[in-house]
C-alpha cells in the first residue's frame, strides 16, 4: 500500500482511552501542513479550550460571582496583550506590591485544567508520551504567536530526586517545538508540593531558583523570555522563577501552560 492510500484510509489509534477512530483527512493535510489528531473525538471533546479570560495578565478566566475580578462581567479573547489593562485582583495586588518595577509575567494557558485533562496529565507526566507532547507543544508555539520577538524559552526545571525518579522533565518535552534552554536551576531542595497547602506552597517556592551555568552566560539586559510549564496553579513557581530573570536584567516574562487550574484539585503542582 502507498503512504498516500495509507493516510487517508487507516483509522488511528486515541492516546488516552486506545480506541482507534477514522482520522478525518482535511485541507490543512491536503496543503502540506499535518495537523495529526492523537485523540479520538470523544476524548478531544471533553477538552476545554480557553477562548476568554477575565485577566489580561495572568490569563484568568471569569467564573460565576467571582470575588476576585473588579468587574466580573469583563471577558476578553485569550491572546496575549501588548498592555495588559484589566487584571484579576491578584494581580492588581501584584503590581500594586511592585511599585512601579515592573515584574510582571503574562500567562496563557491551552486548557481548563478539568478532570479529563488532569487524567491525561497524569498519565502523560508518567510515561513522557512524545506524540502527546508534540501535539501540546505544536499548540503552545501557536499561543505564542502574538508575543513577536522571543529571545530566550525555557522550562521550569524539575528538582534532581524528580527528575531521577521521573526520567524527564515534562515541561522539557512541551517545549519541544521551541529553541529551549536550561537558563534556571532549583536551588536546593522543597519537599513534595502536592503535600502542601497553597501558603506553604507560596513560601517554599521564594527563592526556589536561581540562574543555571548556561543560564550565566547570557547577556539579560532587555532579553524577552518565554517560560514554558505543563499546568498553572497559583502562579507562584512562575512568579519565582522570572523574579530570578528580572533581577538578571531581563526585560519582559512571559509564560506559557497546558492546563490552567481553576477551582480545587487534587495532586498538582
Ligand atoms: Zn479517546
Ligand atoms: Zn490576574
Amino acid at each position: 500500500m502507498s503512504k498516500w492510500s495509507d493516510t487517508l484510509s487507516e483509522t488511528s489509534r486515541c492516546l488516552y482511552c486506545d480506541r482507534s477512530f477514522m482520522e478525518e483527512v482535511n485541507w490543512t493535510w491536503a496543503l502540506g501542513l499535518p495537523e495529526e489528531k492523537v485523540l479520538c473525538p470523544d476524548c478531544e471533546g471533553k477538552l476545554v479550550n480557553i477562548n476568554e479570560v477575565g485577566c489580561e495578565m495572568c490569563g484568568r478566566q471569569v467564573e460565576k460571582a467571582d470575588h476576585d475580578f473588579v468587574d466580573a462581567s469583563v471577558k476578553l479573547p485569550a491572546t496575549f496583550v501588548k498592555e495588559p489593562v484589566t487584571l484579576c485582583r491578584d494581580c492588581a495586588k501584584w503590581k500594586e506590591a511592585e511599585k512601579g518595577e515592573d515584574r510582571s509575567v503574562q500567562q496563557r494557558s491551552l486548557y481548563v485544567y478539568n478532570d479529563f485533562l488532569q487524567e491525561v496529565m497524569a498519565q502523560y507526566k508518567y510515561r513522557g508520551d512524545a506524540t502527546l507532547a508534540t501535539l501540546f507543544s505544536k499548540k503552545l508555539k501557536r499561543l505564542t504567536r502574538p508575543l513577536g520577538k522571543i529571545d530566550v524559552v525555557t522550562v521550569v526545571p524539575l528538582s534532581e530526586e524528580r527528575l531521577w525518579e521521573r526520567g524527564f522533565n515534562q515541561a522539557e518535552l512541551l517545549a519541544g517545538e521551541f529553541a529551549c534552554c536550561d537558563v534556571l536551576q532549583r536551588r536546593g531542595e522543597t519537599a513534595k508540593q502536592s503535600k502542601r497547602d497553597r501558603r506553604e506552597r507560596i513560601a517554599a517556592l521564594q527563592g526556589a531558583f536561581r540562574l543555571s551555568v548556561e543560564g550565566e552566560k547570557w547577556h539579560w539586559a532587555g532579553k524577552r523570555v518565554l517560560i514554558i510549564d505543563d499546568i498553572y496553579t497559583t502562579g507562584a513557581t512562575l512568579r519565582s522563577a522570572s523574579t530570578v530573570l528580572y533581577e538578571a536584567g531581563a526585560e519582559k516574562v512571559f509564560a506559557v501552560t497546558v492546563a490552567r487550574a481553576t477551582g480545587a484539585l487534587k495532586n498538582n503542582g
